[in-house]
């Protein structure tokens, strides 16, 4: 089925302004793009960075916004190009959507640093929605049978985010690893790092997570917020994920680090992190960033989840509770992942 020409409306749970409550709205898509691809929505997760962009925490938010980049669902259309995807066929999208597929980054697969890649909800609008449109048919996956809809949604942002370190920064399954915030990412870096074979420590500022983190796969547990806890696990680490939106004492974590280790930080924190020079050039220690998966990431993302049954935490809500899910979100009330389902 081709449907070029047509004007597609979906309804859409949008903010019309920063940190108001999204109010439903029709939305007109346009016609469909040779290389685009309508998705109709059966399962929405949400990110903190849903939060973000709904209440303009980063400045570049442009409404209506309609969130939600976690999106599972149905192939309802595709454009002129798209190969491989089958309308009705079960399908997930992430935090991109498209990319340039020319730069040399696209080239060599790594479409999720592309300039030009596009954001599934910066200027384009998400999965809080009946349908959603995906700017490119390769940005759009094929989901593993034995991923349930609701737990794909997930996956698709938190997932790949946490999933992607592992690969881009070859962490190694005889490394000793330590995620740093037991939430929508942490709790599953955690089941990642266990699967990968590595020797997992959970940090976290609640000691009440201690019971569920061993249950990720965790083999130990470090209370941060405990006096002395950083100083005892100096040097301990081939590799730090930090998984938090909030300022950490960074010179501990740097310090945290084995010779050689890297502390990859994916969480969006306040303020810029210092680094003192003198432990980055004496153990070659390295500070990186991660952010989403580029597709083949992704790929292997779902193929490794569904191979190790990992499987994120989630409470579900109805999409038309889409702001008291949100707000939950936004008080990270939610243990561990919230998903609207259609
Ligand atoms: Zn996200
Ligand atoms: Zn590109």
């Amino acid at each position: 089925m081709r449907n070029e020409e047509k004007a597609m409306i979906v309804e859409a749970h949008a903010a019309t302004a920063a940190k108001q409550a999204l109010s439903l709205q029709q939305i007109d898509l346009g016609p469909l793009g040779p290389n685009e691809v309508d998705i109709r929505v059966t399962h929405c997760g949400i990110c903190h960075t849903d939060v973000g962009m709904v209440d303009n925490e980063w400045g570049f938010s442009r409404y209506p916004l309609v969130p939600g980049h976690e999106i599972v669902g149905i192939v309802a259309a595709v454009g002129a190009n798209v190969a491989g995807l089958a309308i009705g066929q079960r399908a997930g999208l992430g935090a991109l959507c498209g990319s340039c597929m020319t730069c040399e980054y696209c080239e060599r697969g790594a479409q999720h640093v592309c300039k030009d890649a596009v954001g599934t909800i910066f200027g384009h609008h998400g999965g809080f929605a009946t349908h959603v449109r995906a700017a490119d048919w390769r940005f759009v996956f094929a989901l593993p049978d034995a991923i349930p809809s609701e737990h794909a949604g997930p996956l698709m942002c938190a997932g790949s985010t946490v999933f992607t370190p592992f690969v881009h920064y070859d962490v190694r399954p005889t490394d000793r690893v330590a995620i740093v915030g037991i939430g929508g990412l942490g709790h599953l870096a955690l089941q990642y790092a266990a699967k990968w074979g590595c020797e997992v420590t959970a940090i976290s500022t609640t000691p009440d997570k201690r019971e569920e983190a061993h249950g990720f796969g965790a083999h130990h547990f470090v209370v941060s917020a405990e006096e002395g806890a950083l100083r005892r696990v100096r040097g301990a680490f081939d590799f730090v994920l930090s998984t938090v939106a909030v300022d950490l004492p960074w010179s501990d974590y740097i310090a945290a680090l084995r010779p050689q280790g890297a502390l990859c930080i994916v969480g969006t924190s306040p303020t810029p992190v210092p680094v003192g020079l003198y432990e980055l050039l004496s153990g070659e220690r390295s500070v990186v960033g991660g952010k989403t998966g580029a597709i083949d990431d992704t790929r292997q993302m779902l193929a490794f989840t569904a191979r190790h049954q990992i499987a994120p935490m989630i409470e579900t809500f109805p999409m038309a509770q889409a702001n008291a899910a949100l707000d939950r979100t936004r008080r990270g009330t939610v243990r561990y992942r919230a998903v609207l389902v259609a």
